[in-house]
């Protein structure tokens, strides 16, 4: 385990288990369909890579990348895109594929902007979904682990941009917070 990992909350194993799950799931849901996985940068990455690997259909991937977070543990509620789409998705079933759902507020951002550029169906996949109230409300179709409130990195998750490449989900150590503004 990493020095500054407090606890390991979902281990390599679960973390494959339930993506292997997932993709039969999204398999089985999006048969005959033009198919698109929008991945949200840079936290979904490895989920992303590793679930569009277990999918067993023609799909396209993309990425977008929106921001509402800084170096802080804190939802600034600012939202906006460094990165679009390359094209169109009116001819496409959508699935967004996102790392993590706190607040909502970038998923709720990020819905109402896709809508608005009628793609034929628009869902939305997340690894993990915290368990506190959302500020804004999305219907969520695939979820792979529900969590406690509590500030997790890894799989593709930051502090400060490290952590990403850890194989689990982690709790940091206190110290690592120490003396940084929040
Ligand atoms: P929301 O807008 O739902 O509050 O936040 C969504 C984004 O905040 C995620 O895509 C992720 O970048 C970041 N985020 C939220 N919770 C956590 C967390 O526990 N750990 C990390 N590393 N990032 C988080």
């Amino acid at each position: 385990m990493h020095e500054d990992i407090d606890e390991i909350m979902i281990s390599e194993e679960q973390v494959r288990a339930k993506v292997q799950e997932l993709g039969e799931q999204i398999t089985r849901d999006y048969q005959g369909k033009n198919l698109l996985l929008l991945g949200t940068l840079k936290g979904a990455v490895p989920f992303i890579a590793d679930l569009a690997r277990t999918i067993e259909l023609p799909l396209e991937v993309d990425y977008m990348a929106v921001a509402s977070y800084g170096n802080t543990t804190q939802s600034s509620g600012v939202v906006r895109i460094i990165k679009d789409l390359e094209g169109p998705i009116d001819q496409k079933h959508v699935l967004i594929i996102e790392d993590i759902i706190d607040s909502g507020l970038t998923l709720h951002y990020l819905v109402d902007l896709l809508r608005q550029r009628n793609p034929l169906s628009l869902r939305i996949c997340t690894l993990l979904n915290k368990e506190r109230t959302r500020l804004k409300q999305a219907e969520v179709s695939y979820v792979g682990f529900s969590i406690p409130d509590k500030f997790v990195v890894g799989y593709g998750l930051d502090y400060a941009q490290r952590y990403r490449n850890l194989p689990y989900i982690g709790i940091l150590k206190p110290s690592v917070y120490e003396g940084v503004a929040r």
